[in-house]
Order: C-alpha cells, then structure tokens, then sequence
C-alpha cells in the first residue's frame, strides 16, 4: 500500500484561500481544478479531500481523514475528539452576542428569559450557563441577522469580523463570547508512519511561519559603530559583515523579528546605519 497521509480542507469559502495558500507555501504541489473533491499531491506523501468546514471535525475523528483544517468556532461547535496540533493565524474572526440597536443594553442579564437565534448552539449555551444564564436558544442554520427583525428571537449569537452586517441589520455587538482563527488538527490515533509524514508537513509549516515573522536587514554603518549595531540585531547566529568599497565603512546583514526591528529602528539610525533595506523571507529553518 502507497504511504499517503489524508488531509481536510474548505471546499470554497473563507478558510479555503489561505489553507491552500499554506500548503503551496510549504513547497507541497497539487492539482485543484474546480468541482474537484479529492487530490493527490505529486511531490508530497499527502492526498486533499475539499469539504464543507461542518464535516472536517468529524471526518478527522472518525480517521477519514488523518488531519485537518478549520475554525476553532467549528471545532468547538462539534465538540469531536481530535488534537490540535497548531494555530494557523489566519481566518481570525469572533462570535458575539447582538440585540436590536435601539435596545438598552444592562450588562449580559439582558438576555435572561429572552430567546436567542444561533448557529452555535453548543459554544452560545456554555457560555451562558458559565454565566448563569437561562435563555432559549433558537438554533437556525444560516442568515442568522434577520431573525430579530423577523419574530423570530430578541437576539441572535454569530460570527462578526467587521460587524457591517450587524449594522445593516439594525443590530449592535453587545458582548464576544469566542474568539476564533484557522487551526491544524489530527486524529487522536495516527498510525507511526502517519505521524512521520505529519512531523515532516509540521516542520515545513513551522519554517514558513517563522519566516513570515522575520525579516532580512541589511544596512550600512561606519566601522566604530558595528559594535553597538550587532547588538541591536543580533541575528541567527551572527550578523554577516562586508567591507564597503568605501573605506571606514562596512554592510551588515541580519535576521530578526519585525517587532524588534521596529522597536531598535531609533537606535540603530543614531548609532549611524543608514542605508536600511527590510526584506521577506520565505522560509526559515533554524
Ligand atoms: P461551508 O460551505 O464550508 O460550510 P461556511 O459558510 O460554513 O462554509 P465560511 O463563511 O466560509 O463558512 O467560513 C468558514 C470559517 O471561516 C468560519 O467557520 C470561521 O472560522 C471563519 N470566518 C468566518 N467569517 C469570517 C470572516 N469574516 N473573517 C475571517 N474568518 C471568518
Ligand atoms: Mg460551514
């Protein structure tokens, strides 16, 4: 039997783009014509199946799949066995709670007694029994904003990234109760051979995360000052120094987060670089 690791992934929607990205990003190369739900990749021991993000946690569960990715909100949701093996940092989004704008809102008693119309029932009922809570909750499947102005509940429970369609609704963001982004997860019981495939697709993950935060510096800055611009970035393991052409002068290479640069920029502009490029990088291996 050929070693191949199975991985689930949004069919279309707004996890696919950047789960796809991801792996791309990881040098691993697929076919992905549309209307196709099954793929093998050609140069990576792993086959893609595209699904709707409701059925990946419990595809994962069951070992259909070996791994996956979705919403820590759908994940959740299903309340399915699974490990998560690593944030993915994209597909950041929020649940809230949301009545009618022109409500006064008291704080979350609010919605004692009051009914409340989600697609979250599991996530919306545990927090509202950690809250002492006790309200109906209205489970429907979509197009949950227009509940209220329907009969339908006095609030609703949903995702918000901006809240524009909250507004356009009449209804205002009164309290986050779950904060979500993309995650990587597994089954419980891989196989040995599965879980070597996986630390491999783990360790190329890694190397692009890490390259993400972090940037190539490069400057110029008279010899005496190099001191005092080693330690402001200290790179990998040391920064490269090259002679200029101009005598007295000298170009430093160096790798380092984009917060620090940002937080010693001041610093190294008085100790005399000058000159200073920031560049990606694509990947990181340390
Ligand atoms: P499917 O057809 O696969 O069931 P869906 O309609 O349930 O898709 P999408 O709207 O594509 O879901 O969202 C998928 C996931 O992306 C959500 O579960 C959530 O984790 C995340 N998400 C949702 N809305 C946003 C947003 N506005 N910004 C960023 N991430 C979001
Ligand atoms: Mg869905």
């Amino acid at each position: 039997m050929e070693k191949i690791i199975r991985i689930a992934v949004q069919k279309s929607g707004r996890l696919s783009e950047d789960s796809l990205k991801l792996i791309k990003e990881c040098g691993i190369k697929f076919y992905n014509g549309t209307g196709k739900l099954k793929s093998t990749s050609t140069n990576f021991p792993i086959e893609f199946l595209f699904l709707r993000d409701d059925d990946i946690p419990g595809y994962v569960s069951d070992g259909v799949a070996d791994l996956g990715i979705v919403g820590e909100n759908e994940l959740v949701e299903k309340n399915k066995e699974v490990e998560t093996l690593k944030k993915l940092g994209f597909s950041k989004c929020r649940l809230s709670l949301a009545i009618p704008k022109g409500e006064k809102y008291t704080g979350i008693d609010y919605f004692e007694g009051k009914n409340i119309a989600t697609s979250y029932p599991k996530i919306l009922g545990d927090y509202l029994q950690k809250k002492n809570i006790n309200a109906e909750i209205h489970e429907i499947s979509g197009s949950v904003e227009i509940a209220p102005s329907i009969g339908l509940a006095e609030g609703i429970c949903d995702i918000v990234s901006s809240g524009s369609t909250l507004m356009m609704n009449g209804l205002k963001e009164v309290e986050e109760i779950f904060n979500s982004e993309a995650v990587l997860i597994a089954n419980k019981e891989l196989a040995d051979w599965k879980k070597e495939i996986v630390d491999k697709l783990l360790f190329r993950i890694n190397a692009v995360q890490k390259g993400k935060s972090n940037k190539y510096v490069l400057l110029n800055a008279p010899n005496e000052s190099l001191d005092k611009i080693i330690s402001l970035i200290p790179g990998m393991r040391s920064p490269t120094i090259l002679p200029l052409a101009q005598k007295g002068w000298s170009s430093v290479h160096s790798v380092i987060s984009e917060d620090q640069f940002w937080e010693n920029i001041e610093e190294l502009r008085t100790a005399g670089a000058e000159g200073i490029l920031v560049v990606p990088i694509e990947k990181m291996v340390i």
